[in-house]
């Protein structure tokens, strides 16, 4: 297997897992919505209406944070496909392997990251 093949790889596998984080949250999120709705109107003063709340809440700034990986996944498969994936946006040297392994949609090498 070329480094390029290992790459691809753990990119594709990284982009269905992001995926199906997404949906899986946004099922939730939508069943969540729907029990809320199905609440009284009288949120404040309701103890479970209050924890409905704030797990909704919750949840739902996993889902944005999901869909943001999922967003920076594809990203990353656009760049492989143009042949750029693997180069620092900042530095455009290459990210080293290590780095990539840990976090495959990387856009920049730890240095400039941090
Ligand atoms: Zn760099």
């Amino acid at each position: 297997m070329t480094r390029e093949d290992h790459l691809r790889a753990l990119l594709d596998q990284e982009q269905q897992r992001v995926r199906a984080r997404v949906t899986k949250l946004e099922a939730e999120l939508g069943q969540l919505t729907h029990a809320r709705r199905s609440e009284s109107d009288d949120d404040e003063h309701d103890p479970e209406g209050v924890t409905l709340s704030s797990q909704w809440s919750m949840l739902a700034g996993l889902v944005s944070s999901a869909q943001e990986d999922a967003r920076q996944a594809e990203e990353a498969m656009r760049r492989f496909n143009s042949g750029s994936y693997g180069l620092c946006a900042a530095c455009t040297q290459p990210i080293p392997a290590g780095q990539l392994e840990a976090r495959p949609f990387r856009e920049r090498c730890v240095p400039c990251a941090s």
